[in-house]
Parts: structure tokens; sequence; C-alpha cells
């Protein structure tokens, strides 16, 4: 099954850093350009005041063409 991306949202931007764990290859095509479409796998660390506030691991889609974030679109 083909999925299926839509441009992501600019949003998120208190995120004070992110750290690649990995990335591979996910299925479908980038909707910008028709590249292909990466899944990674990021690390999230949330502060507040220096205070660090703990992480999360998400995962993001970008192209691997023209490097724009992506999302699924459902
Ligand atoms: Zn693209």
């Amino acid at each position: 099954m083909q999925q299926k991306y839509k441009g992501e949202k600019k949003r998120e931007r208190m995120i004070s850093n992110e750290k690649e764990l990995g990335r591979q290859e996910a299925t479908g095509a980038c909707p910008h350009c028709g590249g292909k479409v990466a899944a990674v796998d990021v690390e999230r660390r949330w502060k507040l005041c220096f205070l660090p506030l703990g992480f999360v691991v998400k995962r993001k889609y970008v192209c691997t063409k023209c490097s724009r974030r992506l999302v699924l679109y459902s």
C-alpha cells in the first residue's frame, strides 16, 4: 500500500534539541518533488529554564531529495 504524505506545518519552535537516532527508507513519495521518503527516528529533549524535562523518541518523515519534512496523510 502506498503511503501519502503532506508538508508539515511550521510548529514546535520550542524544541531545543533533536538528535537523530537512525533512519530507514519509507514507502511512498514526496508530494513536492516525488523523491524518496526516509523515516527518521529522533530523540527530542525538552528543557525549561535549563532543567531537563526528559526526552521522547519520535518518528518523522523527511524527503531525501528536497529535505522537506513530511507528515503521514491519513
Ligand atoms: Zn521532496
